[in-house]
């Protein structure tokens, strides 16, 4: 009897068929069927073309928001959900990000491997600041695909005083708009990739999208993106 992640009811290794006849292990059973029951899977939908969310009968694929970020970008980009963004998820990512229970990357660590892994490409999980990092501990990105093998090519520009203080000047004002720089010494490794952006959740699309730009303009030929919520 082991107890479910999220609600701690007590909850039995459920072995199916499937298991009994397989040579693989059977799936740890991680949350309670109630608590699985209230994620809402992305892939049982329709869903925006380009940004992965889910579609109602008012919305048009691509939907408004891609319209206007294809007639913005000049590079091809498109994302796929995990889950809808839904009050469970919301939940979730509180508990995991906000109140920091490192735990918790268990719930959807497989899935997050099996959509990254499928892709092919090379997988560049979105960083987290220095100050996240002090006050969380860890970067929930790579806590999702802790099980994947990555790496690490973008970091966090550094908002430094003088950057702060000149930040009047559009010119100036457009360079901080890129929140993200290639670490060094991953030109090369960028270069001519096919590359899947990791993230938690895609909601502007804004994070996502300065990540993509980066990684075209540092020779990337295609750059697509994963998110666990949309
Ligand atoms: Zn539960
Ligand atoms: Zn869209």
């Amino acid at each position: 009897m082991k107890n479910c992640l999220l609600c701690q009811a007590s909850i039995r290794e459920q072995i199916g068929l499937d298991d009994l006849f397989s040579l693989r292990a059977a799936k740890p059973t991680i949350i309670c069927q109630a608590c699985a029951s209230a994620f809402s899977r992305l892939s049982a939908t329709p869903v925006c073309q380009l940004c992965g969310r889910k579609l109602t009968a008012a919305m048009t694929d691509p939907c408004y928001d891609c319209q206007r970020w294809e007639k913005q970008a000049a590079f091809s980009f498109s994302n796929r959900g995990l889950y809808d963004y839904n009050a469970a998820m919301k939940t979730y990512m509180s508990r995991y990000k906000f109140l920091g229970d490192y735990r918790l990357r268990w719930v959807f660590m497989t899935e997050m491997k099996v959509a990254v892994t499928r892709t092919k490409r090379l997988v560049v999980p979105i960083p987290v600041t220095e100050a996240t990092m002090a006050i969380r501990g860890f970067n929930q990105v790579v806590g999702l695909i802790d099980n994947c093998r990555f790496v690490n090519a973008l970091t966090p520009v550094a908002a430094t005083k003088e950057s702060n203080q000149s930040a009047k000047s559009r010119a100036d004002r457009l360079l901080l708009d890129q929140p993200f720089k290639l670490v060094s010494g991953m030109e090369a490794t960028v270069k001519d990739a096919k590359i899947v952006i990791v993230d938690d959740v895609y909601t502007t699309g804004t994070t996502i999208r300065h990540a993509a730009r980066l990684l075209y303009q540092a020779g990337a030929t295609s750059v697509t993106g994963i998110t666990l919520a949309r």
